[in-house]
């Protein structure tokens, strides 16, 4: 049968690049029967359309898999993932997906989602070069310094996972000013944006407490998520709210 198939068994010979690959096509063949003989008419239906409910705002990290965190099938999460699960103002890239998303797949929830052990955002926060990347962690780094009243105080490891904790809270708000958000909450369409934060050690996924349904509560959901963060010295502080 394998034989009659398109793909052709990718061997050392045929491609020194593609060592190890077979597996991962054997496995996909294994996955899509076994998928299949689960729930017949599976793939038919999810290549006529998809109707996610949910999108993902993740970091790339190979570890924090939005479906299989979740327990979620193909076609029932959208999602979107880079480096420190970032949302700049100017980032087209996210702000396109966001806006497919909600306003042609109206989905109704949206998790920005980081992890703890986040190397993008202990990076940012240590101050480490890595290349490029170093200037796409200056939003990582500008939330620190944002925040740094309520950081500075903590031990080192410490600050490392509320920094990933704080990231996510201003990625929430950052999703919530999208005029993509802001435009849907106008209209009354209904969109909730959550922050979660993943633990690569238990595999559990925690809810931060930001979630934000209504242009009227972002300041004041942002403000009450922060102030569970406390502050060290107060002179230490500087301005911050
Ligand atoms: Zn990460």
């Amino acid at each position: 049968m394998h034989s009659a198939e398109p793909n052709v068994p990718l061997t050392s010979t045929a491609s020194p690049g593609a060592d190890g690959l077979q597996d991962l096509l054997d496995s996909n063949r294994r996955w899509a029967e076994a998928t299949k003989a689960r729930e017949p008419g599976f793939f038919t239906r999810l290549a006529r359309q998809q109707s996610p409910r949910y999108m993902w705002i993740g970091c790339a990290d190979s570890r924090v898999p939005a479906n299989e965190i979740t327990g979620l099938d193909p076609g029932e999460v959208f999602v979107h993932r880079n480096v420190a699960n970032l949302v700049v103002h100017s980032d087209l890239n996210a702000l396109s997906t966001i806006q497919f998303a909600v306003e042609h797949l109206k989905v109704r929830h949206i998790m920005v989602v980081g992890h703890y052990g986040c190397a993008g955002v202990r990076a940012a926060l240590r101050g480490l070069r890595i290349g490029l990347a170093d200037n796409w962690l200056r939003h990582v780094q500008d939330v620190r310094l944002r925040h740094r009243g309520r950081l500075d105080h903590l031990p080192p490891e410490q600050q490392e996972d509320v920094l990933c904790e704080m990231n996510v809270i201003e990625q929430v708000g950052n999703v919530a000013l999208s005029t993509v958000i802001q435009d849907a909450w106008a209209r009354g369409q209904p969109v909730a944006v959550h922050g979660w934060v993943y633990g690569l050690k238990d595999g559990l996924l925690k809810d931060l407490g930001v979630t934000m349904q209504a242009h009227t509560e972002v300041v004041d959901v942002f403000a009450r998520a922060l102030k569970r963060y406390p502050r060290g010295d107060s002179a230490a502080a500087g301005g911050e709210g």
